[in-house]
């Protein structure tokens, strides 16, 4: 089959390739940051912080300003539309102070999800109207890569066949979006399967085989550049009410297998979500991920929510006088996902408890 209709040049698969690479450096992962408002709300909720605008942007703030160093372990950060055009306490705008340290700025760009008809309470996520001229402007506006999630969940009989189809074609459209010229953003293809339910390592490792598939056909059918895209997966576990406890090697040589049959080579990276595990077991499973002795041809990194705030959270508690302990719980936190993404980290018995406390929610809204 020739390709007849190149859609992207040279220059242009050039450009999305370095971003991407430049993303996932070696022991390099992503901060997601781009919680919407409404998780935000939940986030303070549990510190006790009103969820207005300048607390979001004071929490940012401390994340972003974080000593420069970070930038070792952190290669991308994924904004929420708010903050691209918030400031720093220095009056800079939040996507040059993190451009600053070296590191790429993203952007969330779904609306989030919206239900399907006629299924056991599937859904798709919504935002494809207008995204070539929101991916535009975003570009225009500093960032160099997007993200989109959509949600699957494993029940008795989800996901269904159309969840998936549905899906996995609203990613590629996105993706195709987001690559296309004028636009210039790595699309991350996230389809999150959600740790709900109490199906144990197998199903889940069946299901994300059956989702990645259909996930990769439909980036093919619409012509996606997959060297300039990232893939940001749940890793492969048992759900969260399985009786059954699977240790972390066990966890990672079921990820690495589902991934190694259905990713191709070409796709620069992939940016595991933490999905509600603690900040101890992401980190512990990354690490065991990235010790699996098979060959594994893409970067095995971390894109991160919970597993990367949820200490810094703890300690800063809305007070100023909190922002140095916040800072430092997650510059350590970004420091172990970074040595977990080499399979570098051994986990200490001196992990304080936070650090091991479950980050789940069911039926999780980003
Ligand atoms: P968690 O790591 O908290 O699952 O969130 C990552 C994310 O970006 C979900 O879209």
């Amino acid at each position: 089959m020739t390709h007849q209709f190149p859609s992207l040049s040279q220059e242009q698969k050039k450009e999305l390739s370095g971003i991407a690479q430049r993303i996932v450096a070696p022991g390099k992962g992503i901060l997601a940051a781009d919680e919407s408002t409404g998780t935000m709300g939940k986030r303070f909720q549990n510190i006790k912080v009103e969820n207005n605008e300048e607390n979001r942007r004071s929490f940012r703030e401390l994340l972003f300003s974080t000593d420069p160093s970070i930038a070792d372990c952190v290669g991308g950060v994924i904004l929420f539309h708010e903050t691209l055009y918030q400031k720093s306490d220095s009056g800079k705008l939040f996507p040059q102070v993190i451009r600053d340290k070296g590191i790429v700025v993203g952007i969330k760009v779904d609306k989030g999800t919206a239900g399907l008809n006629g299924t056991d309470g599937e859904t798709t996520t919504q935002g494809l109207d207008g995204l070539g001229e929101r991916c535009a402007q975003y570009k225009k506006d500093g960032c160099d890569f997007a993200k989109w999630r959509s949600v699957l969940k494993i029940s008795d009989g989800c996901p269904s066949a159309l969840a998936i189809a549905e899906n996995a074609n609203g990613l590629a459209r996105y993706a195709s979006i987001c690559q296309q010229v004028c636009n210039g953003l790595v699309p991350i293809v996230e389809p999150e399967i959600l740790l709900d339910g109490n199906h144990d390592l197998q199903r889940c490792q069946y299901v994300t085989e059956k989702v990645l598939a259909a996930v990769y056909k439909a980036l093919s059918d619409h012509h996606v550049y997959l060297e300039g895209t990232l893939l940001k997966p749940n890793m492969v576990t048992a759900g969260h009410s399985c009786t059954k406890k699977y240790t972390p090697q066990e966890v990672a040589m079921a990820t690495v297998t589902a991934l190694r049959r259905t990713v191709p080579a070409s796709v620069p990276g992939i940016c595991f979500l933490s999905g509600g595990q603690s900040e101890e077991e992401a980190s512990t499973n990354l690490s065991a991920i990235n010790q699996v002795p098979l060959h594994r041809p893409w970067k095995l990194t971390f894109s991160y929510g919970r597993a990367l705030q949820a200490s810094a959270l703890a300690a800063w508690q809305g007070k100023a006088a909190n922002k140095a302990a916040a800072q430092e719980a997650f510059r350590s936190r970004a420091k172990i996902n970074g040595l977990a993404a080499k399979g570098e980290y051994k986990p200490s018995s001196s992990s304080d408890k936070a650090s091991m406390q479950s980050l789940y929610t069911a039926s999780y809204i980003y």
